[in-house]
């Protein structure tokens, strides 16, 4: 069984979809049964896609609005993931 080190560890990866399958498994199954891991996992990929959002590739035609928009979604998402 992993403990909660070694998924703070692996959550990179396995958010990336970089790890074996039966490590992948152990941390389904640890986020399973651990609230902290499962929030932290939580709020790597949160991190993630806000930073994904916020890096356009198109420097020059960036919609603010529209950024604006999948920010407050995304904050929505998370709060009502955590209920
Ligand atoms: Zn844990």
């Amino acid at each position: 069984m992993l403990q909660c080190k070694d998924v703070v560890r692996e959550t990179s990866d396995y958010l990336d979809g970089d790890l074996p399958l039966f490590k992948r498994v152990g941390i389904l199954l640890h986020i399973a049964i651990c609230r902290g891991c499962r929030h932290y996992v939580n709020q790597v990929q949160q991190t993630i896609r806000v930073v994904s959002v916020t890096q356009p590739k198109e420097f020059d035609n960036t919609d603010t609005q529209a950024l604006a928009m999948q920010l407050h979604a995304a904050y929505e998402k998370s709060q009502s993931d955590n209920v």
